[in-house]
């Protein structure tokens, strides 16, 4: 027993329980209402969560907007303060301007505009891994999750110990070191690979740059759809040193730039710095054509494929069976990206066309698969674990209760007396 509240803590998913996207956890522990993420799935139309209640603090774990996608509105309605690390906070406003660019050009507009996201700015208060923050009277840490520079775990010391992951990755990648374990009470967990076990990243690595080498010998193109955050940065490392020419489309390279005047957050700035010397970058779409054309591997956005610059290389070489378009992350149902690994057509201009370059799927996931995530969930030993996050939950609840934990798999909007 630590306290009067100790038992109380109530925990609600208002999205992102049962499902990849849209995450938003709030938390209520010694009379301080917190919200842990706020975001949306930029599904066509968008996905929202529940609207959340007031909150006196809320914590933003990364910059991907499945997480962060509704923060603006949170601070324009309740005007609290948003904790986040510097390189959240600088990529996470990047990718939120350009958000609310995309979502209007495609006819769903974002609930906040462009100068709600500057306000956001005065909103944010930056906190480091290993910080200890006075949150309300309650204790938070921020610990680094692994998944991409920046990304935090929360460890919330209220009633009950709570670590909250975010998206984690126990796994050090090219770009950031592994999450370690936090021991807690009640441990909320993303499950995004529940059922799922990645194949080793070495055999991955080595099976891509084989198929890039084939590709750009017979003369092809190979085009990498990648996001601009995380995947991008490791994508180049994972190609430099090849010899290949590779080209950079897209907002990859300002991201970049922003790791790197962080470099505390990275696992290797000298190896980045080192791959954006040997990356060729297209700063102006004019430059598209005459560029591309010497290219030997072109890293670009959407990594679902759903917009920006991969849909014109793609368009510009549907009929060339010498080029690929090789896929480095797991594609989302009703994503363009999913229909061409399901169909071999993709949507282009409005209507369904075959592609006739080779297709091939590399799994350069930063997310803990199903094996990482029991193995780190023991480390944590929680009395409580809460699965979020995930389509597919079950699986792993079943062989965590197998193990004689405590797991709940809540539907969004359910609340929780932990
Ligand atoms: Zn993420």
């Amino acid at each position: 027993m630590k306290g009067a509240f100790s038992l109380i803590m109530k925990l609600t998913l208002l999205g992102g329980a049962s499902e990849v996207g849209s995450l938003s956890a709030h938390v209520e522990d010694k009379g301080v209402r917190m919200l842990f993420d706020c975001g949306l799935t930029p599904s066509k139309p968008p996905k929202y969560p529940m609207k959340p209640p007031a909150v006196d603090v809320a914590f933003l774990s990364h910059a991907h907007i499945d997480h962060s996608g509704m923060i603006p509105w949170l601070c324009l309605n309740y005007g609290m303060d948003v904790i986040a690390t510097p390189p959240t906070i600088v990529v996470g406003t990047m990718l939120l301007e350009d958000s609310v660019k995309v979502s209007s050009l495609e006819g769903y507009p974002a609930p906040y505009d462009k100068g709600d996201v500057k306000v956001l700015k005065k909103h944010f208060q930056s906190a480091g891994f290993g910080d200890i923050l006075d949150v309300g009277g309650i204790d938070v840490t921020l610990h680094s999750a692994g998944h991409i520079p920046g990304a935090a775990m929360f460890e919330v010391k209220a009633g009950r110990d709570l670590l909250f992951t975010g998206d984690i990755n126990t796994l050090d990648s090219n770009l950031v070191t592994g999450a370690k374990p936090v021991k807690c009470d009640v441990l909320v967990i993303e499950s995004t690979y529940s059922g799922r076990d990645h194949p080793p990243r070495a055999e991955t690595e080595r099976h891509f740059l084989n198929k890039t080498r084939e590709v750009v010998e017979r003369g092809g193109l190979a085009i990498v759809p990648a996001f601009a955050v995380g995947r991008t940065q490791e994508m180049m490392m994972t190609l430099m040193n090849s010899g290949f020419n590779i080209m950079l489309d897209g907002m990859g390279w300002a991201v970049n730039r922003h790791y790197l005047s962080m470099p505390d957050y990275l696992r290797a700035p000298e190896r980045l710095s080192d791959a954006m010397r040997q990356t060729m970058v297209i700063r102006n779409p004019g430059d598209r054509k005459r560029l591309a054309a010497g290219a030997n591997v072109i890293i670009t956005t959407s990594g679902m494929v759903d917009g920006g610059p991969v849909l014109e290389f793609i368009s510009e070489r549907k009929n060339d069976r010498n080029s690929a378009v090789l896929l480095t992350g797991y594609q989302v149902e009703g994503t363009n990206g999913r229909m061409l690994m399901d169909s071999g057509e993709l949507m282009l201009a409005g209507k369904p066309e075959k592609i006739q370059c080779e297709l091939g799927f590399y799994d350069f996931s930063a997310h803990a698969d199903h094996n990482e995530l029991i193995k780190f969930i023991k480390a944590c030993s929680p009395e409580d674990v809460v699965l979020c996050h995930g389509d597919n939950r079950v699986v792993l609840a079943n062989d965590l209760r197998e193990d004689g934990f405590k797991v709940h798999v809540p539907k969004e909007g359910q609340c929780l007396d932990l």
